[in-house]
């Protein structure tokens, strides 16, 4: 099985990528870049990128009927949009941090913690709509071509499928996604996408004063002092200021006067209510896992781990809680205690990567090869990380499969040449090649 290194790869899409100009589809007017990006790539791209995006963000939240709703929302600001035939798709990601981000081409993601404080199917048609208006208006295929991103994305495109999982391919999807959500919007950026945001609301049948409220909220937080999370987050990646919420009133006022305490413009808050009825009622077990997060990252590991306990004790079953607290219990040493949480949450949930990487974690220490490599190489295919491949080549080994063990360490060592895993797998490379 070949591998390309980034370099090769790029070299070999050189050619399909012409320079030039691209047509803006909201402004009709040129855009001079270095590479253009076409539809079909700029989709292509997106859609490689997102579910490691979400895997980043916590993965999906566990919640069926409430991300159908959320998606429906979406959907019927993107068919009023300037680019109604790109493949929408909505997820609400399991983060606390109050977010929300778009990648190239149409897939849209909002937090937990931003959703949580909502009011209203309009208030959420606000965000989706300004998410949406970075995408058609190409402000997310313009943070991909900033710098080391367009590489990345090259390298993405130019890749031929049907490698390993935890190939090349792989891990450049997750870089792309991690640089993605790395990127923030400039004032510009973010009027326009206000701007776009309010003409899908009105246009979808919304009352745009949704979004003025929204606006209202985000202003009270900043002016509170915002807190970490926020500035963290939303506040981050959207700049936010009391001049852009001035610029989305006198749109409003000048533009869509007629929408006021009109009837055909809906707010829609018993549906909305009635869909984040679950999202509200996780919240003060979530906030007690924050509180444990904290914990942990300020190295209070007994008391971060008698906080994921209270967490888990108000909401038994849900995945991310008992990952929590069963990497909290690994890193604790105490493989007994971790394993039965790890092994609920992959029970309840088997597509978020870290509850696997931690579940074959201790198959492996307990000498269940097989099962160490299943959980692993499921790990590996949500989201490849330089940890899970260090260890699944370290499981490749005891099974005596030195070719994959081999072929893993490389890609290790390539990732991260000088990161912990990155120089622990080219020390067993070495140590390999010389038997
Ligand atoms: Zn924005």
């Amino acid at each position: 099985m070949a591998r390309l290194s980034l370099g090769l790869l790029i070299a070999s899409v050189g050619m399909l990528v012409v320079s030039g100009c691209a047509v803006n589809p909201v402004t009709g007017r040129q855009e001079l870049a270095l590479f253009s990006v076409s539809a079909s790539q700029e989709i292509s791209l997106g859609q490689q990128a997102f579910p490691k995006a979400v895997q980043q963000m916590g993965g999906e939240f566990r919640d069926p009927a409430l991300q159908q709703y959320v998606d429906r929302v979406g959907q019927r600001l993107g068919q009023v949009s300037q680019r109604p035939e790109l493949p929408y798709q909505f997820k609400v990601v399991n983060d606390s941090t109050p977010n929300a981000f778009a990648l190239p081409g149409g897939s849209i993601a909002i937090t937990r913690g931003l959703l949580v404080n909502m009011e209203n199917e309009a208030q959420l048609a606000s965000v989706l709509g300004h998410e949406i208006g970075h995408v058609t208006a190409r402000h997310s295929v313009q943070a991909m071509q900033r710098g080391t991103l367009m590489g990345i994305g090259l390298a993405v495109l130019g890749a031929t499928t049907g490698q390993a999982a935890y190939g090349a391919l792989a891990q450049q999807a997750g870089a792309l996604a991690a640089g993605l959500l790395e990127n923030s919007y400039s004032r510009d950026q973010e009027r326009q996408a206000d701007q776009l945001g309010i003409d899908y609301m009105v246009q979808a049948g919304y009352d745009p004063q949704g979004g003025v409220q929204l606006q209202e909220f985000f202003f009270r937080k900043m002016e509170g002092g915002a807190e970490p999370m926020w500035l963290a987050g939303l506040f981050r990646t959207h700049p936010f200021s009391k001049e852009r919420m001035g610029n989305v009133e006198a749109y409003i006022q000048q533009r869509y006067a007629h929408t006021r305490n009109n009837p055909r413009y809906v707010m829609n808050t018993d549906a909305f209510r009635s869909a984040t009825t679950r999202l509200r009622q996780t919240k003060p077990a979530y906030d007690l896992y924050d509180k444990a997060r904290e914990l942990e990252r300020s190295g209070q590991l007994s008391q971060a781990i008698a906080t994921y306990q209270q967490a888990a004790t108000a909401l038994p079953d849900e995945p991310l809680i008992l990952t929590g607290l069963g990497m909290a219990y690994l890193r604790a040493d105490n493989v007994a205690s971790a394993r039965p949480h790890l092994q609920r949450a992959v029970q309840l949930d088997g597509g978020y990567f870290q509850s696997r990487f931690g579940l074959g974690f201790i198959h492996l220490k307990e000498n269940r090869v097989a099962d160490a490599v299943r959980e692993l190489e499921a790990s590996m295919e949500l989201m490849p990380t330089t940890q899970a491949g260090y260890i699944l080549g370290g499981a490749y080994e005891k099974q005596g499969n030195r070719t994959k063990a081999l072929e893993l360490y490389k890609a290790v060592a390539e990732a991260d040449p000088r990161g912990q895993y990155g120089q622990a797998a080219a020390k067993r490379i070495g140590e390999l090649e010389r038997r």
